[in-house]
């Protein structure tokens, strides 16, 4: 079970335009920006605007719209940040073990360069 949905998050912050962020991408369903602190040259954060607290929350209960909707801008994102032709990664932390941080679900976008074979 996951817990429950804490909007005092950082990212629910963002959504609520109470923090700034560097947008890279917006539409009903999403919110797209840079990670405050890249781990790689192109490091993006996508969010879903709905209360999801991990991967685990969103694919479990996210209406059809809204997970479409999400998966099409994740990859829409790295086509127009021109990604697709040298390569990238997606990653999504979810929960204690993978060290996730922020308890709202966000998908890590790394690109522009060389990853190496891993990347938290
Ligand atoms: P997690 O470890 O939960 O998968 O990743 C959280 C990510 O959010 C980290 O890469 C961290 O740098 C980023 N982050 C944390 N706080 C902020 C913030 O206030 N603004 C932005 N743009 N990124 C943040």
């Amino acid at each position: 079970a996951t817990r429950p949905y804490d909007d005092s998050n950082i990212f629910a912050r963002i959504l609520r335009g109470e923090l700034p962020c560097k947008k890279v991408f917006e539409d009903d369903h999403v919110l797209a920006f840079h990670d405050i602190n890249p781990a790689a040259p192109t490091h993006i954060l996508v969010i879903p605007k709905g209360a999801y607290v991990s991967w685990d929350d969103f694919s479990g209960r996210a209406p059809d719209a809204e997970i479409a909707a999400f998966v099409r801008a994740v990859g829409r994102i790295a086509r127009e940040e021109g990604l697709v032709a040298p390569g990238y990664r997606l990653l999504a932390n979810t929960g204690g073990n993978a060290g996730q941080e922020v308890p709202h679900l966000h998908v890590h976008i790394f690109g522009g360069g060389p990853l190496g074979p891993m990347l938290s």
